[in-house]
């Protein structure tokens, strides 16, 4: 079938419905549809679906976005963009190191349970500066100022944890906070865990290359996706 704003979409009242009865409603097609757009994006094939004036138009009235992105705040890691998609796909919560709090938290319930987004994604990165950040201030002891510390605070559990795994490399490190940030949001959040175990969400962690543009799974993937192929539904 077309993706939503695809070649081959007709203009007129069958675009009135997309993002909404076209957007993938399940955990499975809603990471096949972000795995799709991303082999787009690295191939240098980029459809750049739902970002004209008439999809603009068609969602003003309301969104339906089938992946809540967690992400780090790093400058090169723009959802729409690494995922080609458009206007009211992705419901993204950015902070540095795709850290917590109970404001990101509540974004996240906000879709998964008001907009009925079916897909939770954290998506850290290769080379990751709050990191880099949190590694400096917990080898020299010291604490960064204002409210820096909060960030450094939230990651160095992740750094004690691969201390206790033997992991020293930075990009290892971040997968370990991925995961870690996974399971920290799952334990915080009593609905968001509830979602889950009802089916109606997944929790998923990915990491992004910057240099190559790709993401990989690196946590939490409950999603069979040998059911529901990226094929399927691109
Ligand atoms: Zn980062």
């Amino acid at each position: 079938m077309d993706l939503p704003g695809s070649p081959g979409t007709q203009p007129g009242p069958e675009r009135e419905s997309v993002g909404a009865s076209d957007a993938p409603t399940t955990p499975s097609r809603a990471l096949a549809e972000l795995r799709a757009g991303n082999r787009r994006f690295v191939t240098g094939t980029p459809r750049h679906p739902n970002q004209d004036a008439v999809h603009r138009t068609a969602v003003a009235d309301g969104q339906h976005p089938f992946a809540v992105i967690v992400g780090c705040s790093d400058s090169r890691l723009a959802a729409e963009i690494i995922f080609d998609r458009g206007l009211g796909d992705l419901f993204v919560v950015r902070t540095a190191g795709h850290t917590i709090g109970p404001e990101v938290l509540g974004s996240v319930e906000y879709a998964v349970t008001v907009l009925g987004t079916p897909l939770v994604v954290v998506l850290g990165h290769d080379s990751c500066g709050a990191v880099q950040a949190a590694r400096a201030a917990l080898t020299t002891g010291t604490t960064p100022a204002g409210h820096l510390r909060a960030v450094v605070d939230a990651v160095v559990p992740s750094l004690h944890r691969a201390q206790a795994q033997g992991v020293t490399d930075l990009d290892g490190i971040v997968d370990i906070h991925i995961a870690q940030t996974v399971e920290a949001m799952l334990g915080a959040s009593a609905v968001l865990a509830a979602e889950v175990t009802a089916g109606r969400c997944a929790v998923v962690g990915m990491s992004y290359r910057l240099a190559a543009g790709e993401v990989r799974a690196v946590a939490g993937e409950p999603v069979d996706l040998a059911v529901e192929p990226a094929g399927a539904v691109a």
